[in-house]
């Protein structure tokens, strides 16, 4: 087995074993969610509200819509939710024991991840499926489950806890 890797179209290497891709996302800042629109700060939420290391809880680029504005030079940031801080990396592991393929996605704890495996059921498996390709996707109610989640509909979830709108009842 080999197995090319690209980055962005571009031929990167050639791997001849079982392969494990990991791409990680700004793993230094992944506790980092919000970024201010105006000073462009990266933010941590406080219990008084959104700080920077640098200049606290006052924006230096906040603008009033007049001098005669209280909050004038006092400004708070304007938190906007940075694209992607949801997402701890992603993977792509290869298994040829296996016959698998397995993507991997982690949104939640950075030491799991949801999985998606395609394998190959083996030839001479005494089985009606031996040759035949499945898939192995995340479900509600997995055990050790990833992150909660909740179907919307069929092939589609939502990823931890539901509104209460969302939530099944007992009464019946
Ligand atoms: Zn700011």
């Amino acid at each position: 087995m080999f197995a090319g890797l690209t980055v962005d179209g571009e031929p990167v290497t050639v791997l001849d074993e079982d392969v494990s891709v990991r791409m990680e996302i700004d793993p230094d800042a992944c506790a980092t969610e919000y970024r201010c629109r105006a000073c462009g700060e990266k933010l941590s939420e406080t219990p008084r509200g959104f700080e920077t290391d640098r200049w606290g809880a006052c924006c230096p680029e906040f603008e009033p819509t007049d001098d005669s504005d209280p909050d004038f030079a006092n400004g708070t940031h304007d938190p906007q939710r940075i694209a992607l801080s949801w997402c701890n990396g992603a993977g792509i592991t290869t298994d040829t024991e296996q016959d698998s393929v397995t993507v991997t996605l982690s949104v939640g704890d950075p030491r799991g991840a949801f999985a998606l495996t395609i394998r190959r059921v083996p030839a001479d498996a005494d089985s009606e499926l031996a040759g035949r390709l499945v898939m192995h996707v995340p479900y509600t109610g997995e055990p050790m489950s990833h992150m909660e989640t909740t179907a919307l509909h069929p092939g589609t979830y939502l990823l931890g806890p539901p509104p209460a709108v969302l939530r099944h009842t007992d009464a019946a």
